[in-house]
């Protein structure tokens, strides 16, 4: 006699409890109330001690918040988590660059690098999106399609996480190493306002990690209609992928340039609120060999940015699995950043890190898919697998 066993018929999962960790002060505050843990009236204080628990403390339970009644504790309990997402793989490079693999859903695996010796003591790359819908023919991110924007909540665990590895709770103001955050991970920040908005609003708030918005940089490859609302809600430093200094060229190697074109990006540049000599942005020239390295494209660049409150970061190529382009010769750089230098513009070139754990730039991604498929093998040599 054989048994069928039907598989098909998933069993009920238990139900989510919203997570308090990734909420705004507003959104937490509603939460309490509506989950009739606190009376609105005493909603404000509440929040306040919940909230120095989650973002001083690092708090991830609530039996951690001391100076909150047991009962309120207990019904805290019952209906929220303050606990962190799954850690999938955690990978150190040789020269220090950590790499967490997040898993915040199913099949929601999110990348995040901290870099030592970046910014003041060491910055933090988070991801905004689970691939991406631009297709920037040198990055690989840019290969894959786009999975789905990342909530403020995972953006905000990919912070804590980072945190607790580095040991950085509580969050003191002045001495820490993870002293800024960019994002500049997988994704475009601009297609997902709302929670790079909302994220930023929680990681800088002084109650809680305290990260000053000057610290923060947002990156984008030049959504122009954004730029205005990123700058008027976040205060973030900008970034622009811009690499290269022709519409010609950047329509190829940055195909969101065909939407918005050179002249329009720079125009909406100029418009950046708050731009100043103390708070340039930064412009991404990532350097391909004999695509726009030559001397020629440096002056074209200097020409183009006059004005403009910047500095260029020179960012050699990093090569992945079948990518069309090569990095430019060591000497090609220095030839270009001094032409840019001697213009007056910061140029420094940007040391690839963490490359041994596939945690450059524009090599995210790549290892989780790469993980899975070295899974995939090794259940298809296992028998009956
Ligand atoms: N989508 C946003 C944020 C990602 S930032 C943006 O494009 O700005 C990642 C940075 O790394 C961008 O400047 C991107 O252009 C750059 N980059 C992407 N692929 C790269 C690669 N293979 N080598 C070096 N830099 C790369
Ligand atoms: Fe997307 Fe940025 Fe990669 Fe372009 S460079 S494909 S915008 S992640």
């Amino acid at each position: 006699m054989s048994v069928t066993l039907d598989l098909s018929r998933k069993p009920p999962a238990a139900p989510v409890k919203p997570n308090l960790g990734g909420m705004t002060r507003e959104q937490l505050r509603t939460a309490l109330i509506e989950g009739g843990v606190c009376p609105s009236e005493k909603a404000k204080m509440r929040t306040g001690q919940i909230w120095r628990w989650i973002h001083d403390a690092g708090a991830t339970s609530f039996d951690a918040m001391t100076n909150i009644d047991k009962g309120t504790r207990e019904a805290l309990a019952e209906r929220f988590e303050v606990s962190r997402p799954e850690i999938v793989e955690r990978q150190v490079s040789t020269d220090g660059t950590r790499k967490w693999l997040i898993r915040t859903a199913p099949g929601i695996e999110i990348e995040t690098v901290f870099i030592p010796g970046v910014g003041r003591a060491g910055a933090l790359c988070v991801s905004s999106q689970v691939g991406c819908t631009l297709n920037c023919t040198f990055c690989h991110t840019g290969t894959q399609a786009l999975v789905r924007n990342l909530t403020a909540a995972e953006i905000i665990a990919q912070v804590q996480v980072a945190k607790d590895d580095l040991g950085e709770w509580p969050s003191d103001k002045h001495d820490r190493d993870m002293s800024n955050i960019v994002f500049m991970g997988m994704g475009e920040p601009l297609y997902n306002m709302d929670a790079v908005a909302d994220a930023i609003d929680v990681i800088s708030d002084g109650e809680g990690i305290g990260l000053s918005r000057r610290r923060i940089t947002v990156s984008t490859s030049g959504v122009v209609p954004e730029l205005k609302p990123l700058g008027e809600r976040t205060q973030a430093m900008l970034a622009i992928s811009l690499h290269a200094a022709t519409d010609a060229l950047r329509d190829v190697l940055v195909p969101i340039n065909k939407k918005y074109p050179i002249a329009e990006l720079m125009a909406g540049i100029r418009a950046y609120p708050g731009l100043s000599n103390a708070r340039r942005v930064t412009f991404e020239y990532v350097m391909l060999k004999g695509v726009n390295d030559s001397p020629a494209d440096a002056r074209a660049l200097v020409q183009l940015l006059k004005g403009i409150p910047a500095k260029i970061n020179l960012i050699p190529f990093n090569p992945w699995p079948g990518s069309p382009y090569e990095c430019s010769s060591w000497s090609t750089i220095e030839i270009f950043a001094a032409i840019v230098n001697k213009a007056g513009y910061a140029s420094p070139i940007r040391t690839p890190r963490g490359r041994d754990i596939l945690a450059a730039c524009g090599q995210l991604k790549s290892e989780s898919e790469k993980t899975r498929a070295s899974v995939r093998r090794k259940l298809a040599v296992q028998p009956g697998a």
